[in-house]
């Protein structure tokens, strides 16, 4: 019976049951929430031999440097330009709301537990290279991990056929074997989701309703910022730059994006997102293998956003009028901020700090919006995910390639 109704509606179906669970049933979260976790735990196990093997198999596949080159090129020039939009809106509604002056603000969280020493942008840039590759797998470090999956696969395209060629097959051949896990993980996503948002629901419920009258207008302008981005912006780039549909792509896309959702890390999400974007859009893998790591990586367009209404919302509360060259300032280093936040919950919220001290605000500033940020981080995900999947259908119409959106 449950098998004839589709994976995105038993998802939905979860979805409100575990909110319904979680409200009423606080005390009892406890045992559903393995599901939760074993869930979480299958998917963080498929991330590393999955990345790999898809972007030796992707890059091995795009065949010469010149087209690696280009391929590269395009899925950078995508990902900044999505983000600087997704900023500039942001900004925008920031401004224009002002959801900062005049909140009642008495409740701050304690940020001493966040790791708010983040690195700097060129430590960051450092780390890419790995010192020893079995560390960063061990660590599930992406960043370096990409890093020399892309030159592990461009030298395989320049040794003798003899040996290149089975290199090749063997990293196909693990990719395939990955995205059918994949495949058999996704039949347990409905449970799974049921405990991660129950347990996420009655945490924060009580907590939630009192939040929602002082924090309800910054939450909206999020809320409104990242709608119209998700909703507008990006599906008018598929439709303009790409020649794609963009209904027909949400459609294929509403598992991991309720994922997404549901989990608030775009990396346990990525084995979903390269199943959808592959197999139900028709992007060829030889684009999701080489984009989508990268984006779920680096592309956090919803993430960017965010901290620019967070920093100028903080600025608000402290009544500190930032000029426009310091919102040029808050722009960048929000762009930066988030090409190094990683795809996991909070990463956003954690390397504000950057942008922050760019400004001259106080740290503790975080403290403020910290209580709301797990349900903004939620729907952050989903658009982060989003743009990843749209970059990959754009990059491909732009390689040519026939897709079925
Ligand atoms: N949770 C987000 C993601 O995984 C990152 C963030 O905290 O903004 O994409």
């Amino acid at each position: 019976m449950l098998n004839r109704i589709q994976l995105h509606w038993q998802i939905l179906i979860a979805l409100v049951l575990s909110v319904f669970f979680g409200v009423f049933f606080t005390d009892y979260v406890e045992y559903v929430s393995w599901m939760g976790t074993l869930f979480l735990r299958a998917l963080s196990m498929l991330i590393v031999p999955l990345i790999f093997s898809s972007i030796v198999s992707g890059v091995t596949g795009l065949g010469s440097g010149k087209n690696l080159g280009r391929m590269t090129a395009k899925t950078i020039g995508y990902y900044l330009t999505t983000s600087l939009f997704a900023i500039v809106t942001g900004l925008l509604l920031v401004n224009l709301i002002r959801p900062g002056i005049g909140a009642d603000v008495g409740l701050s969280n304690n940020v001493v537990d966040l790791a708010v020493s983040a690195d700097t942008f060129g430590q960051t840039l450092l780390k890419i290279i790995p010192t020893n590759i079995i560390e960063s797998m061990a660590r599930a470090d992406l960043p370096s991990i990409i890093f020399f999956a892309i030159l592990f696969g461009f030298f395989t395209t320049r040794v003798s056929p003899e040996y290149s060629r089975p290199i090749t097959d063997f990293f196909n051949a693990v990719f395939g074997v990955m995205m059918k896990i994949t495949l058999f993980v996704i039949k347990f996503a409905p449970l799974g989701i049921f405990g991660i948002v129950s347990v996420v629901v009655a945490e924060n419920s009580e907590n939630l309703i009192g939040l929602a009258s002082s924090m309800g207008i910054y939450m909206l302008t999020v809320v409104a910022a990242l709608a119209i981005h998700g909703l507008f912006t990006l599906p008018m780039l598929m439709k303009t730059v790409g020649n794609a549909n963009p209904l027909k792509h949400a459609r294929n896309m509403s598992v991991p994006l309720l994922t997404a959702f549901s989990t608030s890390s775009s990396s346990a999400t990525l084995p979903l997102t390269i199943q959808s974007v592959e197999f139900k859009s028709g992007v060829s893998n030889k684009t999701t293998s080489f984009v989508l790591p990268l984006g779920a990586t680096i592309n956090m367009d919803g993430t960017a956003l965010y901290q620019c209404i967070a920093v100028l919302f903080i600025a608000q509360v402290y009544g500190v009028d930032l000029s426009i060259l310091e919102q040029l300032i808050v722009m960048i280093t929000a762009l930066v901020a988030s090409i190094g936040a990683a795809g996991i919950p909070m990463a956003g919220v954690v390397i504000m700090s950057i942008i922050l001290s760019a400004v001259g605000l106080p740290l503790e500033g975080i403290g403020l919006i910290l209580a709301v940020d797990r349900p903004l981080d939620m729907i952050r995900t989903s658009i982060n995910v989003w743009s990843d999947s749209c970059g990959a259908v754009i990059i491909a119409k732009s390689e040519g390639e026939v897709t079925n959106v």
